[in-house]
C-alpha cells in the first residue's frame, strides 16, 4: 500500500518536531505539536515524562516539581519568513539548594522572552547594523534589540572566554 496523503502529512510533522527538538537540545522536554498560523509557526513544548528538571538558578537536577505556571512564549529564529514561537508552561522545581525556583530552560535564559539562538543572532547582527535595522531584520521592536544587546554585553563581561559584543550604541530611538 502506498502511504496516504494524511500519512505523509503526519510524517512531515514528525520530522519538523524532531528537527526542532534537536535544534533546541531538548532532553527533559519534547515538542508535542507544531502549529502553523497566519503569523507564525507555533511550537508546543511539554515536559518529557518524568524527566528531571534543573533549577533555573543553580542548574542542579531537582527531584520534585512544585507546580506548573501559566503558559509562556518565546520568539525563536524564523523558519524562512515565518516567525517561530515556542509555547510552554514552565514548572517550578523544588531545588535542594535554592528552594522553589522556576526551572532552567535549555532554549533560553530565565529572564529572556526570546531564545538563546535568536538573541545570539540579534547580538551578532547588531554589531553590523543599527538597532533599528537589526530589529527590522528579525521582526522585533528596537527595545527588544536593545535589551538583547545589553544582556549580551553583560554576559560577555561575565564570561570573558566569549568574544565581547562590539558596536553597542547609546539607547535612543531613531
Ligand atoms: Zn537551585
Amino acid at each position: 500500500m502506498f502511504p496516504t496523503k494524511e500519512y505523509e502529512r503526519t510524517r512531515t510533522e514528525v520530522l519538523i518536531e524532531t528537527f526542532i527538538r534537536k535544534q533546541l537540545h531538548l532532553k527533559a522536554h519534547t515538542v508535542t505539536k507544531v502549529e502553523e498560523t497566519n503569523e507564525c509557526m507555533l511550537v508546543h513544548i511539554d515536559r518529557l515524562g518524568k524527566r528531571l528538571l534543573r533549577c533555573g538558578v543553580c542548574r542542579q537536577r531537582c527531584l520534585e516539581v512544585h507546580d506548573i505556571r501559566r503558559e509562556r512564549e518565546w520568539r525563536d529564529l524564523s523558519m524562512r519568513k515565518l516567525p517561530l514561537k515556542l509555547r510552554y508552561r514552565p514548572r517550578r522545581a523544588e531545588c535542594p539548594r535554592c528552594g522553589v525556583r522556576v526551572e532552567d530552560f535549555p532554549w533560553a535564559e530565565p529572564w529572556a522572552r526570546v531564545t538563546t539562538a535568536l538573541s545570539t543572532a540579534v547580538a551578532v547582527l547588531a554589531r553590523e547594523l543599527s538597532w533599528k535595522g537589526t530589529a527590522r531584520e528579525y521582526g522585533l521592536n528596537w527595545k527588544s534589540v536593545a535589551t538583547i544587546v545589553k544582556r549580551a554585553v553583560q554576559y560577555g563581561l561575565k564570561h570573558r572566554k566569549r568574544p565581547p559584543v562590539h558596536g553597542t550604541r547609546p539607547v535612543k530611538p531613531s
